[in-house]
C-alpha cells in the first residue's frame, strides 16, 4: 500500500478535515502536502457530493443537493521540481471503495431539472437515485433487478491547476456563453460563486479568500488541464500525461467512480462513491514542448490500460442528428448521441425496465459511446453499445426465426 499524502474521515464535510481538501479551481489555493517525482501514495477522497447522498430509498438528497458544495477534491499535490512547460506523468495504481461493510456501496442519481438537470432532463426532470452493493469488482442494485457488471474504476476529475491566464481564459469564454441565456434553466455554465467554497487551508473571511474565491473557476466542466473528463478508461494502469500550467503542478482529483457508460449520461450517470487512489508520479522536464502538447485548447493525453470488463456481447442502438421534434441538425453529435441514448431506453422499457432505470443503467454500466459517422452530411451517427452479458436473463431479441439446424444425425451405412 502507498503511503497516505492525504486523508479524510467520512461523515465530515471537506471544509472540517484535519488538512481540507478544495472545491474550485484556482492557481493561488495552497498546496496541501508535497511529494517529489518518482515516488507512490495514496489519496483518499469524499464522494463528489461532500457527503450529501446516502445509502437510503428516497431521492429526496438528490433532488434537495447543494450543487454549490461540488466537487469537493483531495489536494492540491505539490511535486517537487515541478514548473510550467513540463508535463506531470501520473500513473493510477490502484483505487476502490474505503473497505468495509459501510462503506463499500456507491450510488446514482437522476438530477432534477430544477437542480442540476442532465443529458435527457426534458424527459426525465425529477430526481431519481439507484444504490449499488460494491462487492469485489462487481456491482449490483437493490433498485435495478436482475443487473450485475464489472465496474470500471477510475476517477472522475483529476487535473493540475490552471495558471493565472488559463483561469481568466476561462472565466472569459465561459461567462461570454452565460451571457447568451443567462435565465436558462438548467444554466449554459457557471461562474465562479463564492457561496460554499472550499479553498484549503485558506482561512474563510480573510481578504486572500475572497479574492480567490470570486476568481476561482467552478469544477464541473472539462477544460485543459483534465479536470473533471469522466473518461470512464482512465483507469487503474493508466499513465496520463498531465500539462503543468503552474510551480509545483498542484495535482488534485475527486469523484471517484466505481464504474460509468461512455458520456454518464444522467449527470451523476456514475456509480459514485467515496474511496482511495493510489498514485505514482514522474516529471517530464519541457514535457509540453517534447510532446507536442502546444496548442491554446491542448488537454493531457493518457496511455491506456490493459485492465478493462472483458465484455463481447453487445446489443448496438443507433442515432442520428434529427430532433426528437423532426427538425433536422447539421453534424450535431449531441442530438444524434440523445436519439441512440433515447432508442435504447425504449429496448429497455419493453424488457421490463421503468423509464428511469433503464436511464440510470446507461450512465452507471459499461455501455460504450461511439461517433461512428461524422462526415454524412446531414446527419452524424452516433452508436451506443450496450453489453448483453450484464444482465441475468436474456434481453436480446427474441422469436427470431433461426436456420440452425435442432435435430439430426450422422449419416450412417445403409
Ligand atoms: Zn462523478
Amino acid at each position: 500500500m502507498a503511503e497516505p499524502l492525504f486523508r479524510v474521515e467520512l461523515g465530515k464535510s471537506m471544509a472540517d478535515q484535519e488538512v481540507p481538501g478544495h472545491n474550485r479551481w484556482h492557481p493561488d489555493i495552497p498546496a496541501v502536502a508535497s511529494t517529489n517525482p518518482g515516488t507512490d501514495f495514496r489519496i483518499e477522497c469524499l464522494d463528489w457530493t461532500n457527503g450529501q447522498v446516502g445509502n437510503n430509498d428516497s431521492a429526496n438528497d438528490i433532488r434537495d443537493m447543494d450543487l454549490d458544495q461540488n466537487h469537493v477534491l483531495s489536494g492540491p499535490i505539490h511535486v517537487n521540481g515541478a514548473e510550467p512547460g513540463d508535463v506531470l506523468v501520473v500513473e493510477i495504481l490502484n483505487m476502490g471503495p474505503f473497505p468495509g461493510p459501510d462503506t463499500e456501496w456507491g450510488y446514482t442519481g437522476i438530477f432534477s431539472r430544477q437542480n442540476g438537470g442532465g443529458f435527457l432532463t426534458d424527459y426525465y426532470p425529477e430526481a431519481h437515485k439507484a444504490i449499488w452493493n460494491l462487492r469485489g469488482f462487481h456491482a449490483t442494485s437493490r433498485h435495478i433487478p436482475d443487473v450485475r457488471f464489472v465496474g470500471i474504476q477510475h476517477p472522475g476529475l483529476i487535473g493540475c491547476a490552471p495558471s493565472a491566464e488559463l483561469l481568466a481564459e476561462w472565466n472569459r469564454r465561459e461567462q461570454a456563453l452565460i451571457d447568451m441565456n443567462p435565465d436558462r434553466v438548467p444554466p449554459l455554465a457557471l461562474p465562479p460563486l463564492a457561496n460554499k467554497a472550499i479553498l484549503g487551508t485558506l482561512e474563510a473571511g480573510s481578504e486572500e479568500f475572497d479574492r480567490i474565491a470570486s476568481e476561482a473557476a467552478r469544477t464541473v466542466p472539462p477544460r485543459e488541464h483534465g479536470g473533471n473528463v469522466d473518461i470512464k478508461n482512465l483507469t487503474i494502469g493508466t499513465r496520463v500525461y498531465f500539462p503543468v500550467y503552474v510551480e509545483g503542478a498542484k495535482l488534485s482529483m475527486g469523484d471517484l467512480h466505481f464504474s460509468q457508460g461512455d458520456g454518464e449520461i444522467s449527470f451523476c450517470g456514475a456509480i459514485e462513491m467515496a474511496g482511495f487512489i493510489d498514485l505514482g508520479v514522474e516529471l517530464v522536464k519541457g514535457g509540453m514542448e517534447k510532446y507536442a502538447m502546444t496548442r491554446d485548447q491542448h488537454m493531457p493525453i493518457f496511455e491506456l490500460s490493459h485492465l478493462e470488463p472483458r465484455y463481447s456481447d453487445f446489443l448496438v442502438f443507433e442515432g442520428i442528428s434529427v430532433h426528437e421534434n423532426g427538425d433536422q441538425f447539421y453534424l450535431d453529435a449531441h442530438i444524434a448521441f440523445r436519439q441512440a441514448c433515447l432508442n435504447a431506453i425504449e429496448y429497455l422499457k419493453n424488457c421490463g425496465y421503468t423509464d428511469q432505470q433503464a436511464y440510470i443503467l446507461l450512465g452507471a454500466a459499461p455501455i460504450e459511446g461511439r461517433i461512428s459517422g461524422i462526415v454524412d452530411i446531414p446527419n452524424v451517427c452516433c452508436s451506443l453499445y450496450l453489453p448483453t452479458e450484464i444482465f441475468e436473463r436474456d434481453i436480446r431479441p427474441t422469436d427470431v426465426p433461426t436456420r440452425t439446424v435442432r435435430e439430426g444425425n450422422l449419416a450412417t451405412e445403409s
